[in-house]
């Protein structure tokens, strides 16, 4: 089950505010961290379906951030970066960032960001889930743990068979 819930972690509020208020009405939870510290504490403490990662940031700036992150986790990450602000593309997605976005953004583009990413993730994650089932009109086998239904009907069988 991927949750709703997203972290943004930047230390302009009003960007943050933008944000919380744009996706809270699109039925996601927000929660925030104004620097790289308490993005990293809050990281940890609970799951997140999307991360939105600010590139220059107090404490611990977002590249350091980000490499936190994926030394424990594989979450999509969106990178927030300002329009002049020196944003290298390659060493954002070397380091593990999904994707990237230029401020000032409108939030309609954001979410339709984040709604790419989760799919994405979605169908990736249905991939790993179903590759050892083979499943043919009502008859449904899984290989791994060695079951066939039919119709949902469990049947027995030997491992042989
Ligand atoms: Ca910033």
């Amino acid at each position: 089950m991927i949750s709703s819930k997203i972290l943004v972690i930047e230390d302009e509020k009003r960007i943050r505010e933008m944000i919380k208020e744009y996706l809270e009405n699109s039925d996601f939870k927000v929660i925030e961290a104004a620097d790289g510290n308490e993005g990293l504490e809050k990281f940890d403490i609970d799951d997140y379906s999307i991360v939105l990662l600010d590139v220059m940031l107090p404490t611990v700036d977002g590249w350091t951030v980000l490499r936190e992150i994926r030394k424990k986790s594989d979450v999509p990450v969106i990178m927030l970066t300002a329009r002049g602000e020196e944003y290298d593309k390659l060493f954002g997605f070397e380091l593990g960032a999904d994707d990237y976005i230029v401020k000032p953004f409108s939030p309609k583009e954001l979410l339709a960001r984040i709604k790419a990413i989760i799919k994405r993730s979605r169908k990736v994650s249905d991939l790993l889930n179903e590759s050892n089932i083979f499943i043919y009109k009502d008859l449904k086998v899984n290989f791994e743990s060695r079951k066939v239904n039919i119709n949902e009907i469990n049947v027995d069988m030997t491992p042989k068979e």
